[in-house]
């Protein structure tokens, strides 16, 4: 309430939440400021028509404040009864809920094994085989073919072309001590449609051969690409053949290379992941 001029006053008068009004149940309130009606009708009125509270239980009955509680005080068993019957159906209805999320478990289960399989086949992965191991080290060593490359591979069916690359006498500084390995991003049919520069993640793995898969100890290694502009030449969308080469020049030593069992029938398996994870599928 603030001071008006006279002409704005009826219009204010009936939005004026403090503005007297009488009950619309004509019950013995006359004057309730209208913001506070609600309130009244909800709470106070004794002339208010409300439903049983056993509504929700199947109870029709309506009528003003008062006779509500004379309508309870009159047939406790019919609402007790009516009670006792929600509650079990509600259970019922529980136990169902309950069996169908059982059931959704199961199923979610079955399908991450069915994804997992998928991505075995499907998914961006490469093992290959490097057969031949010692000839091929030797080839390295003389320097007549220092890098071995693997067959292309696509990181989905219409991603990026993907080839490894491997020095298995060491690559520069690290030559003659560790093995290097690397991922080179090739020119590939669908890179128009590909975003670029390449950002995900590229694990290596060199397989333990081990007979027992409990015992195998695999080496592992991450390259998390840096998508700065200075790595344009490795990420960016190939203009030749394929780009520059990177990975991980100190792999593994070749010591621990000859330990276990990563060199079996003088072959040896490297498995390349990509992370699939943010990566558009078309
Ligand atoms: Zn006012
Ligand atoms: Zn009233
Ligand atoms: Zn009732």
């Amino acid at each position: 309430h603030t001071t008006i001029l006279f002409e704005e006053e009826i219009l204010h008068l009936n939005i004026c939440t403090e503005f007297r009004i009488p009950c619309p149940n004509h019950c013995n309130q006359q004057d309730i400021p209208r913001g506070q009606m609600q309130n009244h009708l909800d709470n106070e009125c004794a002339k208010q028509e409300l439903p049983c509270p056993f509504t929700d239980c199947g109870c029709e009955f309506r009528a003003e404040r008062m006779s509500i509680t004379k309508h309870i005080k009159e047939s406790p068993g019919i609402h007790l009864n009516m009670a006792g019957k929600t509650i079990s159906l509600q259970k019922k209805l529980l136990q169902l809920q309950d069996e169908r999320m059982q059931e959704q478990k199961k199923w979610i289960e079955l399908l991450a094994k069915k994804v997992n399989a998928l991505e075995k086949c499907y998914g961006s992965q490469l093992i290959w085989k490097i057969d031949g191991y010692q000839e091929k080290i030797m080839e390295a060593k003389s320097g007549k073919k220092p890098t071995i490359f693997s067959p292309p591979f696509l990181t989905s069916r219409h991603g990026y072309k993907l080839a490894c690359s491997a020095c298995l006498f060491g690559d520069g500084k690290a030559k003659g001590k560790y093995l290097s390995l690397f991922i080179c991003i090739c020119r590939g049919e669908y890179d128009s449609l590909l975003m670029w520069p390449f950002s995900h993640r590229v694990t290596f793995t060199l397989l333990d051969q081990c007979e027992d898969p409990d015992n195998r100890r695999n080496i592992s290694y991450v390259v998390k690409p840096n998508t700065c502009k200075e790595n344009k030449p490795f990420l960016g969308r190939p203009i030749g053949e394929r780009n520059a080469s990177f990975g991980a020049q100190k792999f593994m030593d070749l010591d621990t290379m000859s330990t276990l069992d990563y060199i079996r029938d003088d072959t040896i398996y490297i498995k390349v992941e990509i992370d699939s994870e943010d990566m558009i599928v078309i």
